[in-house]
């Protein structure tokens, strides 16, 4: 390899101490002080290996070493470095420090490119404390308005562009969109599929399409010990029985859709009372658009012959639709190539900041393997030789991308 695997393990192991808790995770919640710490480091980093680090409106970071033939075209890599409140030391935090492990190689091999090379970080990808995820991505691309952005309230009350200031990271320089080559990602796959398949690298094809509905189930609240079965109108029950049905008849029609109930709420919430009201979210994912059309279309049946049964009346709403993300199908390619045997094609089941790229770059992603697939917990782990092979291919896209064939 290329790149030196000590020094990327140690960044990573040295980041994880900014906001580190018990068990070995990171608690950096977007803006909070820790992320301030957390940028601090990465900035200082970023400067002795000679870049340049600009902060956008957004409180994004660009770490920029300077192209020598076409400076003002930028091969972008990156991340995250925010957290879950209870989060991991690798989700988002590779793929920065893969980016700044690239830069470090660069200058280790005296390499110059034509094109400008930027790691990047974005603010909030995570959404834990400022509840819509992927911020700073989404507004560098227009997708969010700065005022959408600074109106978002944080769990704690504190708002978004009051929480930027407060760490000194609300900026005005950075790069446009237009003068992106392309935008190249690596990730923790926060999944089972590589491990499984003993494959060391992934090659993102895609991020699945996601739907949100809230569902509104009305029977009506009646007695637990006087009303007979046959007189009930059991919300509850009428739920139930969506929920099983419905996820027989989806893994029916494909077993990969993802189709989850996270939260239900009962109307009276009472333990000797038949409930007249449930309420609950159902949160479906799979990666192609038509497929979630046709299992929206399942669960609206399945809805209303419930309803027929139980004599309930009820409502499905949907709440959130993102579109599946494709990503640039020529660099994915080039990036599988240069990767070689130990590498697969794979869709992501999470958002990444790489989807809102997308929309304006040629954009792909890296993923490396998560032990048992565990994320969003502290005990997520990478294996550091894993962490080591996809900075080394990450090393291999961005030089060769950063030097075009003329
Ligand atoms: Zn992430």
């Amino acid at each position: 390899v290329l790149i030196d695997p000590e020094r990327l393990w140690s960044s990573i192991m040295e980041m994880a101490e900014v906001g580190g808790i018990p068990g070995g995770g990171c608690r950096r919640l977007s803006l909070s002080p820790e992320d301030g710490a957390g940028r601090d480091l990465f900035s200082r980093w970023c400067r002795e290996a000679g870049c340049t680090v600009e902060v956008d409106c957004f409180g994004n970071m660009f770490a920029i070493r300077r192209g020598r033939a076409q400076p003002d075209r930028l091969v972008m890599t990156g991340s995250h470095l925010d957290t879950q409140p209870v989060g991991g030391r690798f989700d988002g935090i590779y793929g920065v420090m893969a980016g700044l492990e690239v830069m470090r190689t660069l200058n280790d091999l005296d390499l110059e490119t034509a094109c400008s090379v930027a790691v990047v970080n974005w603010t909030n990808e995570e959404g834990a404390r400022f509840s819509a995820a992927q911020t700073g991505s989404k507004g560098f691309v227009g997708q969010v308005s700065l005022e959408q952005a600074y109106q978002l309230r944080g769990v704690d009350g504190v708002s978004f562009g009051e929480a930027l200031d407060g760490i000194g990271y609300a900026g005005n320089r950075g790069p446009r969109p237009e003068q992106l080559v392309c935008y190249v990602e690596a990730h923790i796959e926060q999944g089972p599929v590589l491990e499984a398949a003993r494959k060391t690298l992934g090659i993102v094809e895609s991020a699945q399409a996601a739907r949100w509905y809230q569902v509104d189930v009305n029977g009506e609240t009646r007695h637990a010990g006087t009303t007979p079965a046959k007189r009930r109108r059991d919300a509850y029950m009428a739920a139930a029985a969506f929920a099983v049905q419905s996820r027989r008849h989806l893994l029916d029609m494909d077993p990969g859709i993802r189709f989850t109930i996270g939260r239900v709420e009962l109307g009276t919430n009472a333990p000797n009372t038949v409930p007249g009201q449930a309420s609950f979210t159902i949160d479906l994912r799979f990666p192609g658009d038509q497929v979630l059309d046709r299992a929206e279309t399942v669960l609206r049946d399945v809805l209303s012959g419930i309803d027929r049964q139980e004599g309930t009346r009820s409502q499905l709403q949907t709440t959130h639709v993102v579109p599946m993300v494709g990503f640039d199908a020529a660099l994915t390619t080039e990036i599988e190539t240069l990767a070689g045997s130990n590498a697969m094609r794979l869709s992501s089941g999470a958002m990444h900041d790489a989807c809102a790229i997308a929309a304006v770059a040629p954009t792909a992603m890296i993923f490396v393997p998560s032990r048992d697939g565990v994320s969003h917990h502290q005990d997520e782990w990478l294996e550091p030789r894993d962490a080591a092979s996809g900075a080394d291919l990450l090393f291999r896209v961005v030089e060769k991308k950063a030097n075009p064939v003329l």
